[in-house]
């Protein structure tokens, strides 16, 4: 069966970049899905938040959802439910599998990335001690809390102070449960600030920075965890254990893209965010494979995911229509504080009127000036009170300004003092 575009992933990323195709003249789209509904992770995210910039509402996660899920239907764009891709090829074969039609042999003139992310699990993290049952990924726990209506436990520390683990902080507070800890092994939380202020300060909920679990107590249950200060080089502090006990640890230490389709599909990747490299368009290293959302890079908002997918959903079209140049482009680049950019190659002939580029620092700077060169000439220089590894940055790039620099090879973003 051929279609002009696959997508990969059924959730905000692989719906906004679908309806964007449709939007921009493409007729055949289908959706690929694992899972038994759309939405992706939304459907468990049932607190709200969600939509701020896109609707200007607060909505819940699978409110946000719906709206995307609805729109895909009123556009009549076929999805596939159950449905696990196995694998892509350079010339975009797709091989999916499920219970109702076995092996699926797909072909697409364009294929969307859309598969969204996965947490670190424990095995990532060397904690000693028994596999005692209680230690839940957050992510993990909110399905279970959420979606199945059962309780992890009852009394909680969580190691690691993500999002997931901010909001699980408060969730398992709602439902009756005493969370005594958030332990966190930076010197900075690695959340946003207002789930910081909502999730843990609203509630009294402790948060300790510099600090991990060095040891899981209990055989058969958690009994309790050993939790240490650690110094400047991460490493726990002799001396400053606690014991405190708890039947459940909630881990929220990290999400990591679901690259393995990327990955074996042979694309560029990009080692600070473990997501392929992608240009302007979000096109990859493999010319008419797109990618966009989690799977691309971790976001903190679902209304950044939307857009990125928009833009990724209207270029396949264009790729479709041969309407997009795929030189190597002006190369984009994070330095000094800048872990990474997307994209990370542009086109200037390829973008709209400006494009906006994402990125997250390394560290917690204050009172520090966020610098743009083309090239070797600083073309941007502005002071940003805090900037923080948990927050997305965002500069705006147009057109135009490119279009100053015909011959540039170079964009570079740093982090500067003065
Ligand atoms: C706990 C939590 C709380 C959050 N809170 C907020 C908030 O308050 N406000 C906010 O704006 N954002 C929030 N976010 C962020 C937001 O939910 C995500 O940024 C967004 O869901 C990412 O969209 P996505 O489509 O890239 O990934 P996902 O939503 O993860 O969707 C990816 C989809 O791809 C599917 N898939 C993966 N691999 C395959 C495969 N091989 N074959 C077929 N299907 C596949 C998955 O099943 C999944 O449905 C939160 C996220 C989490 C996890």
């Amino acid at each position: 069966m051929e279609y002009d575009i696959i997508v990969v992933g059924g959730g905000p990323a692989g719906l906004a970049a679908a309806i964007a195709a449709k939007e921009n003249g493409i007729g055949h789209i289908l959706i690929l899905e694992r899972e038994n509904e759309l939405g992706g992770i939304l459907n468990q995210c049932i607190h709200n938040g969600f939509g701020l910039h896109t609707f200007q509402e607060e909505l819940t996660g699978p409110e946000y959802a719906a709206r995307y899920i609805e729109k895909a239907a009123d556009y009549n764009i076929s999805y596939k439910l159950e449905t696990m891709v196995l694998s892509i090829s350079e010339d975009k074969e797709v091989t999916a599998v499920n219970p109702k039609d076995g092996i699926l042999q797909l072909r697409a003139k364009a294929v969307v990335l859309a598969m969204g992310c996965r947490e670190r699990p424990r095995g990532a993290l060397n904690i000693p001690g028994f596999r005692p049952a209680g230690i839940f990924s957050a992510g993990t726990a909110q399905r279970l809390v959420n979606i199945e209506g059962r309780m992890p436990g009852k009394e909680v520390v969580i190691l690691g102070s993500g999002d997931i683990g901010l909001i699980m902080a408060r969730r398992m507070t709602l439902e009756g449960a005493k969370v005594k800890l958030v332990a966190e092994l930076m010197p900075y939380s690695g959340g946003l600030k207002r789930n910081i202020v909502q999730c843990l300060d609203d509630f009294g909920i402790p948060l300790r920075l510099s600090t991990t679990v060095v040891k899981i107590h209990g055989k058969d249950r958690l009994r309790g965890v050993t939790t240490a200060k650690v110094g400047d080089n991460k490493k726990p502090i002799a001396g400053t254990e606690e014991y405190l006990s708890c039947d459940t640890l909630l881990l929220s230490v990290g999400l990591i893209p679901e690259n393995e389709l990327s990955v074996n599909l042979g694309l560029d990747m990009v080692p600070a965010t473990n997501g392929p490299q992608v240009d302007e368009s979000m096109q990859t290293s493999v010319s008419g494979i797109f990618a966009c959302g989690n799977v691309l890079h971790v976001h903190d908002l679902v209304d950044f995911v939307s857009q990125e997918a928009a833009c990724a959903g209207k270029a396949a079209a264009k790729y479709i229509a041969g309407g997009l140049q795929e030189d190597k482009g002006i190369e984009v680049t994070g330095t000094q504080g800048v872990r990474y950019t997307v994209p990370g190659f542009i086109h200037p002939v390829n973008m709209e009127e400006e494009i906006i580029l994402r990125f997250r620092v390394g560290n917690v700077y204050q009172n520090n000036y966020i610098s743009m060169y083309f090239d070797e000439e600083r073309i941007l220089h502005r002071k940003k009170k805090i900037m923080v590894p948990g927050e997305m940055e965002e500069l705006k790039l147009k057109k135009s300004d490119l279009d100053r620099f015909p011959a540039l090879q170079c964009i570079t973003v740093k982090i500067e003092e003065a």
